[in-house]
């Protein structure tokens, strides 16, 4: 098997460079952007052909190279079915993917981030931020959840043989590489840990927010190319008066790129809606975009998609260059069985 880590000092992330001898296929694990030339070079120089980009978690503190990469070399993206909404594959426990002879095995391991999934290849593991060496993943934004990292790291991470390599997505303290058997002894936030204890050490962190998590996390979302991901989205869908109609499966992916407008009442909003919607009631509308850029990509929501394809051709003749319009609205949307929030508040 090939084998390469690689480092970016700045934001101290280890991406990996995995490769089949025999067929010369190979995969990425947590590319950063920023290093797209020297992981390009270095396949090239390998004459390896990249098959996969796989990224453990949606980053806060880096942008992913995962798009660039898929532009570039056809790769496919890889990563867990609650990430990156753009990735080609949503890897799930249990799957395969395979490089010539290799065999990718994925492993769940949410705490660090709801969508943290591990990658067991050969006799190593890579662990992004679940497991770092002689520490671990932080859980405090992102849906982090301290009790299922716990569960995910010594029910799974710890069920691997002990000599499995441990290879992380970060250190900042130097190391490069470990091994499960001596995380199991060392790890100080592990070893003799209860549970308990696990959840309130992690609740006393108190760290810093990370500098980047504002651009990264919605770059991410986006394959680290959210401008190529808006422009195929406009080019894919259907033209109307003005704007351009999505289906609810076709928005998804651009939550976090564009601004999601309810026009709907505020009673039907605090009924049910997308979570990252804003609501502008549709008779507010008007005046609330006249200080808006234009060039800002709007999706607009109503019940079933009538009232917000009015305000949208309205909104194009105000000169708003990109706006979308949910087909079918919020019935298609929860028809297709996408994410809404409930308030509870019907009938309010
Ligand atoms: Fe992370």
């Amino acid at each position: 098997m090939i084998f390469r880590q690689l480092y970016d000092a700045n934001t101290s992330t280890y991406t990996y460079l995995i490769g089949d001898d025999a067929s010369r296929q190979a995969a990425l694990i947590d590319p950063v952007r920023e290093q797209l030339e020297r992981d390009l070079k270095l396949l090239g120089e390998l004459q390896l052909e990249l098959r996969y980009v796989l990224d453990t978690h949606v980053h806060a503190d880096h942008v992913t190279a995962a798009g660039a990469l898929r532009e570039r070399t056809g790769a496919q993206t890889v990563g867990g079915p609650g990430g990156a909404a753009c990735s080609d594959v949503k890897a799930r426990e249990g799957d395969t993917l395979r490089l010539g002879a290799l065999e990718i095995r994925v492993l769940d391991t949410p705490g660090h981030t709801a969508d943290s999934l591990s990658f067991v290849i050969g006799d190593r593991v890579f662990t992004g931020d679940a497991l770092l060496i002689r520490g671990t993943g932080r859980t405090d934004f992102q849906n982090g959840d301290a009790g299922a990292l716990y569960d995910a790291i010594t029910q799974k991470l710890f069920h691997l043989p002990d000599a499995t390599r441990v290879c992380p997505g970060h250190d900042y303290r130097g190391h490069s590489e470990s091994r499960i058997g001596e995380e199991k002894l060392y790890n100080p936030r592990l070893a003799g840990k209860s549970r308990a204890e696990f959840i309130e050490l992690m609740a006393q962190l108190q760290l810093p927010r990370p500098a980047r998590i504002d651009e990264a996390v919605p770059a991410n979302r986006a394959c680290g190319t959210p401008a190529r991901l808006l422009a195929s989205a406009w080019d894919a869908a259907r033209p109307a008066d003005g704007f351009r109609n999505l289906s609810p499966r076709a928005a998804q992916p651009l939550l976090g790129q564009a601004r999601f407008l309810d026009v709907r009442e505020p009673a039907e909003y605090r009924a049910e809606h997308i979570r990252e919607a804003e609501l502008v009631p549709e008779r507010s509308l008007l005046e609330a975009a006249a200080s808006w850029p234009r060039q800002a990509p709007l999706v607009l929501i109503c019940r079933s998609g009538r009232r917000s394809a009015s305000c949208a051709t309205q909104l194009a003749r105000l000169g708003f260059e990109r706006v979308f319009n949910l087909e079918g609205g919020m019935l298609e949307w929860r028809e297709q069985g996408l994410d809404v929030v409930r308030s509870g508040a019907q009938g309010a």
